[in-house]
């Protein structure tokens, strides 16, 4: 695998006003690289590497900040793509979409299958899928419900693995998308009481493992893209809300102990994040009134993890 390390990237994304938040004030504005929110009667501005508004589609944001690291995972990188922000900021839209506005993980399902094909006769490859959430320090498999008894474990070759959790083999880029939405299926029945409680506290990820053989060589090229819809950040679970990432980011950042033990969505993204892999961060901020305190919450947090 190359050795070349590429820095985080950290976007900012403010999502549209809302029809039930029509009359509440807006409160970011977006130009170029900078993105100012206003809260309390103060102006605050933060650059990162990309900052979009609302009217910008995920298909244009994928385009702009995400195909570039999709195609690096093609070259044998492990690439993250992350939401973090409040809950109702748009994370799970920006991942998901809808048919006709897809998000992020679609273009990635589409982009993924369209370049290895377009390499099919030069390049062999074998494409795997996981998804699963984790919510209070508990797994769920998300292609297969069913499943108990997942385990996180190390292997001394393959490194941090799940014990129990399904990985299907996809042949194509319409197989990859069914199983996200079947997963996506999942994520909703598998949630009891309060809906809106358990999304907020839980983490969905989205493996996908690629391995590509040349023809003539028998040496494989593995890389891993996982794609991470982050428990909001005001989540009272500290372990697995995102601030427990943005603190592995941090320290992976400043080369010091990085504590990914410290939870289990941390040890999964121990290959994920840090090392050689390349990461993605969308801060996502609604531009309401009422958010306007998670909202800068959400920029001086990604800020510092910068
Ligand atoms: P989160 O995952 O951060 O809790 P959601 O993705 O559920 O937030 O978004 C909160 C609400 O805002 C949802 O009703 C969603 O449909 C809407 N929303 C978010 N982003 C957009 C967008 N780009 N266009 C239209 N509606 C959006």
């Amino acid at each position: 695998m190359p050795s070349e390390t590429v820095p985080l990237k950290i976007v900012a994304r403010c999502r549209p006003l809302l029809e039930s938040e029509q009359g509440s004030g807006k409160k970011v504005k977006v130009s170029g690289h900078n993105i100012t929110l206003e809260h309390g009667g103060q102006e605050n501005s933060f650059t990162f590497d990309n900052c979009y508004a609302a009217e910008v589609k995920a298909n244009q944001i994928y385009r702009d900040s995400c195909d570039s690291l999709i195609q690096k995972a093609l070259l044998g990188y492990n690439v993250t793509l992350m939401t973090f922000g409040a809950t109702g900021s748009g994370k799970s839209y920006l991942m998901s979409g809808t048919y006709d506005d897809p998000g992020i993980i679609p273009c990635v399902n589409r982009s993924v299958f369209n370049s290895l094909e377009a390499s099919k006769g030069k390049k062999e490859f074998f494409v795997t899928v996981s998804f699963l959430e984790v919510l209070d320090e508990k797994m769920l498999d998300l292609l297969n419900p069913h499943s108990d008894k997942m385990r996180v474990r190390e292997h001394p070759q393959l490194g941090i693995y799940v014990d129990g959790l399904s990985e299907l083999v996809v042949h194509s880029g319409e197989e990859l998308a069914h199983l996200y939405e079947q997963g996506n299926r999942a994520r909703k029945i598998g949630m009891t009481g309060d809906v809106g409680a358990h999304r907020s506290r839980a983490t969905a990820i989205f493996f996908i493992n690629i391995e590509q053989k040349d023809s003539s060589s028998k040496v494989g090229l593995r890389s891993t893209i996982t794609q991470v819809d982050l428990a909001g950040i005001e989540s009272a679970d500290t372990s697995s809300s995102g601030k427990a990432v943005l603190e592995v980011i941090k320290a992976s950042e400043q080369g010091g102990h990085v504590p990914y033990r410290n939870s289990v969505v941390t040890r999964l993204l121990q290959e994920s994040l840090g090392g050689n892999a390349i990461t993605l961060m969308f801060a996502t901020i609604s531009p309401a009134d009422k958010s306007s305190h998670e909202s800068l919450e959400t920029l001086q947090n990604a800020r510092r993890a910068n």
